[in-house]
Protein backbone atom coordinates (compact mmCIF):
# COMPACT_ATOMS: atom_id res chain seq x y z
CA UNK A 1 0.00 0.00 0.00
CA UNK A 2 1.20 3.86 -0.76
CA UNK A 3 0.65 5.59 2.22
CA UNK A 4 1.31 9.76 1.87
CA UNK A 5 1.21 13.14 2.64
CA UNK A 6 0.99 16.47 0.48
CA UNK A 7 1.42 19.48 1.56
CA UNK A 8 2.42 23.26 0.76
CA UNK A 9 3.45 26.03 2.94
CA UNK A 10 4.53 29.30 2.89
CA UNK A 11 8.61 29.80 2.75
CA UNK A 12 8.65 31.33 6.23
CA UNK A 13 12.37 29.20 7.60
CA UNK A 14 9.86 28.38 10.83
CA UNK A 15 8.32 26.07 8.99
CA UNK A 16 11.38 23.93 8.44
CA UNK A 17 10.93 23.00 11.69
CA UNK A 18 7.34 22.14 11.18
CA UNK A 19 8.22 19.66 8.24
CA UNK A 20 11.21 18.05 10.05
CA UNK A 21 8.00 17.28 12.80
CA UNK A 22 5.21 16.01 10.09
CA UNK A 23 7.94 13.60 8.45
CA UNK A 24 8.70 12.41 12.35
CA UNK A 25 4.54 12.03 12.95
CA UNK A 26 4.32 10.25 9.59
CA UNK A 27 6.96 7.69 10.20
CA UNK A 28 5.87 7.46 13.97
CA UNK A 29 5.12 3.61 13.41
CA UNK A 30 7.57 2.37 11.21
CA UNK A 31 10.01 1.69 14.10
CA UNK A 32 13.06 3.79 12.84
CA UNK A 33 16.13 4.36 15.03
CA UNK A 34 16.84 7.22 16.15
CA UNK A 35 19.54 7.34 13.44
CA UNK A 36 17.27 6.78 10.89
CA UNK A 37 15.26 9.21 12.05
CA UNK A 38 17.66 11.98 12.54
CA UNK A 39 19.04 11.00 9.06
CA UNK A 40 15.78 11.59 7.29
CA UNK A 41 14.74 15.00 9.20
CA UNK A 42 18.11 16.27 8.31
CA UNK A 43 17.25 16.01 4.62
CA UNK A 44 14.03 17.32 4.81
CA UNK A 45 15.58 20.73 6.85
CA UNK A 46 18.01 20.96 4.03
CA UNK A 47 16.02 20.62 0.75
CA UNK A 48 13.78 22.88 2.67
CA UNK A 49 15.76 25.20 3.11
CA UNK A 50 17.49 25.73 0.18
CA UNK A 51 14.05 25.97 -1.18
CA UNK A 52 13.39 28.67 1.09
CA UNK A 53 16.72 30.61 1.43
CA UNK A 54 18.03 30.22 -2.03
CA UNK A 55 14.95 29.63 -4.16
CA UNK A 56 12.68 32.64 -2.68
CA UNK A 57 15.48 34.82 -0.91
CA UNK A 58 13.27 33.86 1.79
CA UNK A 59 10.05 35.81 0.33
CA UNK A 60 7.60 34.45 2.84
CA UNK A 61 5.02 35.00 0.43
CA UNK A 62 6.01 32.40 -1.92
CA UNK A 63 5.17 28.70 -1.70
CA UNK A 64 6.92 25.38 -0.89
CA UNK A 65 5.58 22.10 -1.96
CA UNK A 66 6.72 19.02 0.07
CA UNK A 67 5.60 15.29 -0.88
CA UNK A 68 6.35 12.38 1.75
CA UNK A 69 5.47 8.84 0.49
CA UNK A 70 5.94 5.35 1.92
CA UNK A 71 5.61 2.46 -0.86
CA UNK A 72 7.02 -1.03 0.16
CA UNK A 73 9.52 0.32 2.64
CA UNK A 74 10.89 3.23 0.83
CA UNK A 75 10.23 6.44 1.57
CA UNK A 76 10.31 9.58 -0.78
CA UNK A 77 10.58 12.81 0.16
CA UNK A 78 10.30 15.31 -2.42
CA UNK A 79 10.87 19.12 -1.80
CA UNK A 80 9.60 21.91 -4.58
CA UNK A 81 9.95 25.47 -5.31
CA UNK A 82 9.18 27.92 -7.93
CA UNK A 83 12.29 30.18 -7.21
CA UNK A 84 15.16 31.34 -9.33
CA UNK A 85 16.18 27.85 -10.52
CA UNK A 86 19.83 26.37 -10.59
CA UNK A 87 22.28 27.12 -13.27
CA UNK A 88 24.19 24.02 -12.77
CA UNK A 89 23.38 21.18 -11.06
CA UNK A 90 26.74 19.00 -10.89
CA UNK A 91 28.39 21.93 -9.61
CA UNK A 92 25.83 22.94 -7.06
CA UNK A 93 26.27 19.82 -5.95
CA UNK A 94 29.89 19.84 -5.78
CA UNK A 95 30.99 20.07 -2.01
CA UNK A 96 31.57 23.17 -0.48
CA UNK A 97 30.00 24.83 -3.71
CA UNK A 98 27.57 27.57 -2.28
CA UNK A 99 26.66 30.86 -4.04
CA UNK A 100 26.10 32.13 -0.38
CA UNK A 101 29.15 31.58 0.76
CA UNK A 102 29.25 34.99 2.22
CA UNK A 103 26.45 34.14 4.49
CA UNK A 104 26.72 31.65 6.95
CA UNK A 105 26.45 28.91 4.21
CA UNK A 106 28.91 25.80 4.33
CA UNK A 107 28.07 24.94 0.66
CA UNK A 108 27.60 20.91 2.44
CA UNK A 109 23.12 20.81 2.31
CA UNK A 110 23.36 18.65 -1.17
CA UNK A 111 26.44 16.36 0.11
CA UNK A 112 24.43 15.69 3.58
CA UNK A 113 21.08 14.98 1.66
CA UNK A 114 23.30 12.63 -0.80
CA UNK A 115 24.75 10.84 2.76
CA UNK A 116 21.56 10.42 3.80
CA UNK A 117 19.52 9.23 1.09
CA UNK A 118 19.90 6.15 -1.48
CA UNK A 119 19.49 8.21 -4.08
CA UNK A 120 19.25 12.19 -4.62
CA UNK A 121 17.98 13.61 -7.98
CA UNK A 122 17.80 17.44 -8.22
CA UNK A 123 15.62 18.60 -10.84
CA UNK A 124 16.12 22.52 -11.59
CA UNK A 125 15.70 25.67 -14.33
CA UNK A 126 16.51 28.77 -14.10
CA UNK A 127 13.79 31.21 -13.53
CA UNK A 128 11.23 28.05 -13.04
CA UNK A 129 12.05 26.10 -10.15
CA UNK A 130 13.80 23.13 -8.39
CA UNK A 131 12.42 19.83 -7.05
CA UNK A 132 14.67 17.52 -4.79
CA UNK A 133 14.22 14.27 -4.85
CA UNK A 134 15.41 11.98 -2.01
CA UNK A 135 14.55 8.41 -1.60
CA UNK A 136 15.88 5.91 1.49
CA UNK A 137 15.13 2.53 2.33
CA UNK A 138 13.71 1.80 5.44
CA UNK A 139 13.70 -1.15 7.29
P1 LIG B 1 24.48 24.92 3.32
O1 LIG B 1 23.40 23.99 2.83
O2 LIG B 1 25.70 24.17 3.77
O3 LIG B 1 23.98 25.92 4.31
P2 LIG B 1 24.25 25.89 0.64
O4 LIG B 1 22.79 25.91 0.82
O5 LIG B 1 24.84 27.02 -0.12
O6 LIG B 1 24.97 25.79 2.06
P3 LIG B 1 23.81 23.41 -0.75
O7 LIG B 1 22.60 23.14 0.05
O8 LIG B 1 24.72 22.25 -1.04
O9 LIG B 1 24.73 24.53 -0.07
O10 LIG B 1 23.38 24.07 -2.13
C1 LIG B 1 24.42 24.43 -3.06
C2 LIG B 1 23.99 25.59 -3.93
O11 LIG B 1 22.92 25.16 -4.79
C3 LIG B 1 23.41 26.79 -3.19
O12 LIG B 1 24.41 27.66 -2.72
C4 LIG B 1 22.53 27.43 -4.27
O13 LIG B 1 23.31 28.19 -5.16
C5 LIG B 1 22.02 26.22 -5.04
N1 LIG B 1 20.67 25.80 -4.62
C6 LIG B 1 20.35 24.78 -3.80
N2 LIG B 1 19.03 24.63 -3.67
C7 LIG B 1 18.47 25.60 -4.43
C8 LIG B 1 17.12 25.97 -4.73
N3 LIG B 1 16.07 25.32 -4.21
N4 LIG B 1 16.92 27.01 -5.58
C9 LIG B 1 17.97 27.68 -6.12
N5 LIG B 1 19.27 27.37 -5.87
C10 LIG B 1 19.51 26.35 -5.04
MG1 LIG C 1 21.76 24.33 1.66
Amino acid sequence: MKKYVKMRFNADIENVTFARGTVASFLINEDLTLNEMNEIKTIVSEAITNAIVHGYSEDATKEVDFEIILENKILTLIVEDKGIGIEDVAKAREPLFSTKLETERAGLGFTIMEIFSDELKIESELGKGTKVIAKKSIK
